[in-house]
């Protein structure tokens, strides 16, 4: 790699170099078989190695387990919010589900489960996402079929720090963007899905972590590729999975192992949000996060500057100073403006500093 950069994008995203060195060596020739991983049938030996150690190794990581299924998939996470729906909405004879909004995203999947049965919306809908309202206010329906939340909502920056409690009703969660970034306890969730090309890998795969007696009453409509019933009973593999996505998550997934786990993801996470959040808070409010402080994403940060609203000329350089310096992506979002900083796993701590160096000379010069 020549040029200075530090990829700050919201996704598909930085991958660990020592992972894409590991795949460059044996693009051409996989442990000797002779071929590449992209060339091999997806019922070789060879990728039934690949495909059985990628799925120990997140076992291992996120302690999941045994009545847990854990599925690859395509469709990416947009292919999961019509899937969960088609498949879970049937739980119960209400075909109704509680979505809990808070972001674009999870706005997006309450849109699509509207296709296929009822959707209640548990809090008031907003046209601004900065706050997760308070448990206490939850309209929740007890004949819900599912609870559906997004963990960390990649435009919006609201991210849960906390994992709902909802009495007897399966939570369904959608970890695109903070999936392996911080401690889990699965047994409290019903359904976990993620696309791949945040934390974990690059586009084409769809990671879902099932349980088992969640399985098998798919509407009779759902496609065959989304039935966890189908896909589970065939290992993944009723069609042509996503091998070459599947292969490069296997090498994330060891690479997180070798790093210290997702306990060390955790920290990393922690310590890289909270430099840019501590310039932020003692800019004296040259940046802004509109964000209230209990849901601020530890993995998207949006900024504003100057004010709450941004400065448009001050944004205006900053993207361009920053894009002169090397920095990928860091705009924000269309729909919300700004500045977004994006720090999943592969980011390291010491290009975190190298950013807030560079905001900290920014302030200073235009303050
Ligand atoms: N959920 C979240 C939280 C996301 O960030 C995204 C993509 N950015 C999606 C779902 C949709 O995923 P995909 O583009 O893979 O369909």
């Amino acid at each position: 790699k020549g040029k200075f950069v530090i990829n700050f994008s919201a996704g598909p995203a930085k991958l660990p170099a020592s992972v894409l060195a590991h795949a460059q060596k044996e693009m051409l020739d996989h442990q000797d078989t002779g071929v590449s991983v992209m060339e091999m049938s997806h019922r070789s030996s060879e990728f039934s190695k690949i495909l059985n150690s990628a799925e120990h190794k997140l076992r291992d990581l996120l302690a999941i387990p045994q009545n847990y299924k854990i599925l690859f998939l395509q469709g990416g996470g947009t292919g999961q919010f019509s899937a969960v729906p088609l498949n879970l909405l049937p739980l119960k004879p209400s075909l109704s589900a509680d979505y809990l909004v808070t972001g674009s995203w999870s706005a997006k999947a309450a849109q699509e489960a509207e296709k296929y049965g009822t959707v209640n919306l548990v809090v008031p809908k907003t046209k601004k996402y900065t706050s997760i309202p308070d448990p206490s206010t939850w309209k929740l329906n007890p004949e819900a079929s599912y609870f559906y939340y997004c963990a960390n909502e990649t435009i919006d920056g609201v991210e849960f720090q906390y994992i709902p409690e909802i009495n007897g009703v399966p939570i369904v969660c959608d970890m695109s963007s903070n999936m392996l970034t911080r401690h889990l306890d699965i047994n409290k969730f019903g359904l976990i899905f993620a696309g791949a090309q945040k934390n974990i890998g690059c586009a084409g795969v769809t990671l879902v972590i099932i349980r088992e007696d969640l399985i098998g009453l798919a509407m009779k409509i759902c496609p065959v590729i989304f039935d966890y019933q189908i896909q589970a009973g065939n290992n993944s593999l009723y069609n042509t999975p996503p091998t070459y996505g599947i292969y490069i998550m296997g090498l994330v997934f060891n690479w997180i192992d070798e790093e210290g786990g997702v306990k060390k993801m955790e920290e990393n996470s922690i310590k890289k949000s909270n430099l840019v959040y501590n310039l932020i808070d003692s800019s004296e409010g040259f940046y802004h996060c509109p964000l209230d402080k209990d849901c601020r994403s530890r993995m998207n940060l949006p900024i504003r500057i100057g004010s709450l609203q941004g400065h448009e000329t001050l944004e205006k350089q900053f993207s361009e100073e920053a894009t002169k310096t090397g920095y990928l992506q860091l705009k924000g979002h269309r729909s919300v403006g700004g500045i977004r900083v994006s720090l999943y796993n592969a980011v390291t701590v010491e290009e975190t500093e190298h950013l807030v160096g560079f905001m900290t000379a920014f302030m200073e010069r235009n303050r």
